[in-house]
């Protein structure tokens, strides 16, 4: 499939709140692990936006002064992470642009599978793209749209795309959050109790935010469903009956925060349950179960509860170092793993170690891993991963390599095996997945698992 474009975000909203500015970094600084290349925040005060974003964490991008330049009691934020280079200011979100009623912003979480054909008809009738990312086909489309009016137009305008969206929109005087059809990316709506009694309505990726702005979560934004806020109060409708939902199993397998609550069930028992049934699956006779810190972690205690063997950190990490895995070179990665984690010789020497970690993609991380605790003496190393074989690409909006650097695309679990010089491999089966979520496998999307793309990849 051609596609300019893939990319991981957190989303946010909030409506009603004197300090709605501030409240949106803090949103965003929760949901940080959902992209670190570039973060921005809109506001809007008497029908105008303000807006500062910037290319870099939201600790960063922000500081004192810019926020207070930040005012109004609206705001809507974005953080991102992309995929193929092209960390540019124009692509950092929210997007803006003036549309028939004055201002429009746009944040998007998601990828739109069709972005490429969209954009080469919007092209062919005059549009002028700035930017090589998807949410700017949305904007487009609503300029594009003969209603004056938002709501309609932007109604409209997404049953054009195919894929996944999340977005939440701002205009000169309303705020909006859409879902896709199939609910591929998380968004919440919960709501915050202000000092002179009255509510703010908030929306998030991840419930995460809402407890570090002491926000409580109501519910989930419906697949299909528009959500919205102006004078007149609050409104939704159901834009598109969903005919199945699709909800991307990999936000509880890594990408969300443990913390939070994604698709009606929090993430930390999740990987735990993933983690005892992996010990269920694939057990093996050892003296100590550690986690790959931090995503390992809750598996890892799954694991050790259900079998019986010590849970123990034997391996630490460094906790000033990125995420490894978003270096763009092989070789920086390799070395980024060496960096952030450091086994203790103490714990694992003379010892049968299972060590854990979430997913495989590359095998990367997990070769370097298993030489560093064989090197801290351990006597053998058997790996677990609490999810299946990653056999394809995401093209809804997770960052998986293509299907040529998915190991596991490429080779047989003996040959991953013996690739990571591991002396046992084991992997979650797709069935154990689904059992430890007590979930019917048909609501979700694992095409990164079993390949089964739940849209047209056109
Ligand atoms: P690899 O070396 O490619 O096998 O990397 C596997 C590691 O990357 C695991 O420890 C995962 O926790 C982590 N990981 C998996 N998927 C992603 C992703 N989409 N973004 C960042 N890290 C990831």
């Amino acid at each position: 499939m051609k596609h300019s474009w893939r990319d991981e975000c957190g989303v946010f909203g909030i409506w009603n709140h004197e300090e709605a500015a501030r409240l949106a970094y803090l949103g965003l600084y929760a949901m940080q692990h959902r992209g670190q290349e570039s973060a921005g925040i809109v506001t809007l005060q008497n029908g105008s936006h303000h807006v500062h974003k910037g290319l870099g964490l939201v600790g960063d991008v922000f500081s004192e002064e810019s926020l207070q330049q930040l005012e109004g009691h609206v705001a809507i934020g974005h953080v991102r992470y992309s995929t193929t280079g092209q960390n540019s200011i124009t692509n950092a979100q929210p997007l803006t642009a003036q549309l028939f009623n004055g201002p429009v912003a746009v944040a998007h979480n998601g990828n739109i599978v069709n972005n490429e054909k969209l954009r080469q008809a919007l092209k062919a009738q005059g549009s002028i793209f700035h930017g090589t990312n998807d949410t700017e086909t949305v904007l487009h489309l609503l300029s594009r749209n003969p209603s004056n009016h938002l709501i309609p137009a932007l109604k409209e305008s997404v049953q054009k795309l195919d894929g996944a969206f999340s977005l939440v929109v701002l205009s000169h005087d309303k705020l909006v959050a859409i879902r896709d059809p199939y609910g591929f990316r998380p968004l919440v709506i919960g709501k915050k109790l202000n000092q002179d009694g009255g509510w703010s309505r908030v929306i998030a990726s991840e419930t995460c935010a809402f407890d570090l702005i002491g926000a409580t979560y109501e519910r989930e934004i419906a697949p299909g469903e528009i959500f919205w806020i102006d004078a007149d109060g609050e409104h939704s409708e159901i834009f598109t009956k969903s005919q199945r939902t699709a909800f991307c199993v990999f936000e509880h397998v890594y990408f969300s925060r443990p913390d939070s609550v994604v698709f009606g069930k929090s993430v930390y028992d999740s990987r735990k349950k993933f983690g005892e049934q992996l010990a269920v699956e694939t057990g093996v006779d050892a003296d100590v179960v550690v986690p790959v810190p931090d995503s390992g972690m809750a598996a890892a205690l799954g694991y050790s509860i259900k079998s019986g063997i010590p849970f123990e950190l034997g391996i630490i990490r460094n906790h000033y170092v990125g995420r490894t895995f978003i270096q763009p070179q092989q070789s920086i990665r390799d070395f980024g793993v060496k960096i952030k984690l450091n086994p203790q010789s103490a714990i694992l020497a003379g010892k049968r170690v299972i060590v854990i970690d979430d997913s495989l993609v590359r095998g990367t991380t997990s070769k370097k891993i298993i030489n560093l605790i064989r090197a801290a003496g351990a006597s053998e190393v058997h790996m677990r991963i609490a999810c299946p074989p990653t056999t394809g690409p995401c093209y809804y909006g997770v960052d998986t390599p293509q299907k040529s650097q998915l190991i596991a695309a490429q080779q047989s679990v003996e040959q991953i095996r013996s690739f990571i010089g591991a002396d046992t491999l084991g992997y979650l089966s797709i069935e154990g997945m689904f059992q430890a979520l007590k979930e019917s496998k048909n609501r979700f999307c694992a095409a990164c698992f079993d390949g089964q793309y739940p849209t047209n990849l056109s």
